[in-house]
């Protein structure tokens, strides 16, 4: 077998998935990358396929002992988008699960797994996805000074530019909402610092409370 296939999908770094089947990687092989089913060991499947390193192209396939689970492949897919979006634009890890998890069928979204773990992994992942802080070398430019999309105002209050850095965030829009509040609620943590800073201080107010 030797055909053009549109539909493979890259999914996370080892699995792609064709017609609903999942497959999981395997090995290199000389002529490109092998997958195997990813029931081999639940339902014995020697389900199997061969693409080329491009992976663009079926260079043989093994028949499943099982049908497709089109389900399963649309929680790969959901899981998928969830972790391009998490990397890819500023919304929080709730909103970025719940916008896929809208999307499944009744089935899929049992398959889900736990949400709490799922976001712990999204957070996780947007982390990695940010660049390394050096205190010594720390500058603070471009996208990283303002907010996102699609109201992007300047974000960067105040930076020292010291080694001992002091830096400030706030946009024109919520220093106009902390200026006109009767309440601040301050709350300073130490835990989900960036690494490489001490302390996280933030100031809350209350917003648009009926
Ligand atoms: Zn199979």
């Amino acid at each position: 077998m030797d055909s053009e296939c549109s539909d493979i999908i890259k999914i996370i770094k080892t699995k792609v998935i064709i017609n609903d089947y999942i497959y999981v990687f395997q090995k290199n092989v000389s002529d490109g990358l092998r997958y195997t089913c990813v029931q081999r060991k639940k339902q014995y499947c020697k389900g199997s396929v061969t693409i080329n390193s491009s992976k663009t192209k079926i260079l043989k396939f093994q028949e499943h002992s099982h049908n497709p689970d089109s389900a399963e492949a649309e929680v790969c897919h959901a899981l998928n988008a969830m972790k391009e979006n998490i990397i890819n634009n500023f919304d929080i890890p709730s909103k970025v699960y719940a916008k896929e998890v809208n999307k499944l069928t009744d089935v899929a979204a049992c398959l889900m797994p736990n949400e709490n773990n799922v976001k712990r992994n999204l957070r996780r992942i947007r982390n990695n996805s940010y660049p390394t802080i050096s205190s010594k070398e720390f500058v603070l430019e471009g996208k990283w000074t303002m907010t996102a999309e699609p109201n992007q105002q300047k974000f960067l209050f105040y930076d020292n530019q010291s080694i001992n850095s002091r830096i400030i965030f706030a946009s024109p829009d919520c220093l106009e909402i902390l200026s006109q509040s009767d309440h601040v609620f301050m709350d300073g943590t130490f835990s989900s610092c960036p690494k490489g800073f001490y302390q996280l201080y933030v100031l809350h107010v209350i917003y648009k409370m009926n």
